[in-house]
């Protein structure tokens, strides 16, 4: 298996890079300071706007958007390299547009839609978010209760959906639900675009999470949409979703990467240089082997995320690879985090340093795109099916 990356590829990772240390890295001091202070680790819309005409400047917009969008179209293996860099960083950005979203249109989107959502979306124009989660079906999404039901040429749609990001400043959101109970998740569920500001759509409340992150609870109360805002085929939701979900693991599987490895950064130059009982962290054996683990982990980690990515730009099928990546990368990047926060001491606790923050997110990571008990479940029935 190859993983090099050709020639053009390997600058544009080369430039993320640059933009990540350049760019984001010098504002964590700033963002650290405001989020002890309680004003969240937030970026401030000024300095948003800063980074995206950056972006603009470097060619580093709608990375994996096909070239007909606009975007620079990298495959999968180069985008590995993209988000590991981004997640070297606790400051929130990621280049727009947010891709799994994007390719659940891309699948999805008919001609008119295309023109609508996906383009504006693809040139950053606009903010989506998803909403599938509710308050009794979560993990598993199959269970939904949102309902849409189809009047003459309309749909009707009511129900209630929780945890939802971003969609407090969403200009469009994705929403599933069911539209055939008798049949669920297979035939059952579908996908809708619901606009900003369309009537019986409510955010019907601000959640606060830990690691800076908030989410919303979402109503819908006789949310009447034009029939044409059904995204996809009638009943045909849930495997579009499946294939934005492991879009995002592997993401996901990156930035776990990133994080662990300035984790590691940090705790190796620390333990270099602090003394106790008259030698260097650095000699002690317990410090030792956590570097260890964590460089063998991180190495492992990326690997899978290397195999993953090649076989997903052959138009392999790595839902399995990617619930892997997802339990074995958000534990990898915990452990290695807590060890860096135990390596610096008291140090470690204080808000000064950014691995509370890194801690906080990969703990909300353990659990988002789905939790780990179940991404073992999932693999373990598929792993045992196999020497059935
Ligand atoms: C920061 C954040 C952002 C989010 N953003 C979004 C969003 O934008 N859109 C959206 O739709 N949702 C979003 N979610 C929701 C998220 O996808 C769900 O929280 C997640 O799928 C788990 O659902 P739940 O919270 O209902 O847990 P439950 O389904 O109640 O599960 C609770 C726990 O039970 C255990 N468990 C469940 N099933 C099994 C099983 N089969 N085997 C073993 N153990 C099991 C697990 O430990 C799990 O953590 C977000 C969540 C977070 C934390």
């Amino acid at each position: 298996m190859n993983f090099e990356l050709d020639y053009e590829h390997r600058l544009i990772r080369d430039t993320v890079e640059k933009f990540v240390d350049n760019e984001l890295l010098p504002l964590e001091p700033r963002l650290l300071v405001r989020e002890s202070q309680g004003m969240g680790p937030g970026l401030t819309s000024e300095e948003l706007e800063s980074l995206h005409n950056k972006c603009r400047e470097l060619g580093l917009w709608g990375l994996d958007c096909p070239e007909e969008t606009g975007g620079v179209d990298l495959p999968a293996i180069a985008m590995v390299g993209v988000n590991e860099a981004i997640g070297k960083t606790v400051v929130p950005f990621t280049f727009p547009p947010d891709s799994p979203n994007l390719h659940m249109l891309l699948a999805t989107a008919n001609t008119d839609q295309r023109t609508r959502y996906v383009d504006p979306y693809a040139r950053g124009e606009t903010v989506s978010a998803i909403a599938i989660s509710e308050p009794n079906a979560g993990a598993d999404p199959a269970g939904m209760l949102t309902r849409a039901v189809r009047d003459g040429e309309h749909w009707i749609i009511n129900g209630r959906k929780i945890w939802i990001s971003r969609v407090d400043n969403a200009d469009f959101t994705i929403a599933m639900a069911v539209t055939n109970p008798d049949k669920g998740s297979r035939g059952g569920i579908s996908a809708f675009l619901i606009d900003k500001n369309t009537r019986g759509f409510e955010v019907a409340r601000e959640i606060p999470m830990i690691g800076g992150n908030k989410t919303f609870e979402v109503l819908f109360d006789n949310c009447r949409i034009p029939a044409g805002q059904l995204l996809g085929e009638e009943g045909a939701g849930f495997a579009p979703m499946q294939l934005r979900l492991t879009v995002r693991r592997l993401q996901m599987g990156a930035w776990c990467v990133g994080m662990a490895t300035r984790a590691l950064q940090m705790m190796c130059q620390y333990a270099n240089q602090r003394v106790t009982f008259g030698e260097r962290l650095s000699e002690r054996q317990s410090i030792q082997w956590w570097v260890t683990d964590a460089a063998t982990r991180i190495h492992a980690c990326r690997l899978m995320l290397w195999d993953a990515a090649v076989k997903q730009d052959a138009g392999k099928d790595v839902r399995t690879e990617a619930s892997m990546i997802k339990v074995h990368g958000t534990e990898m990047a915990s452990d290695v985090i807590d060890h860096a926060m135990q390596t610096y001491g008291a140090m470690g606790m204080t808000k000064e340093l950014p691995l509370q923050l890194m801690a906080q997110q990969v703990r909300t990571m353990r659990i988002y795109e789905g939790p780990s008990e179940v991404h073992r479940w999932v693999v373990a029935k598929r792993v045992l099916r196999q020497y059935e």
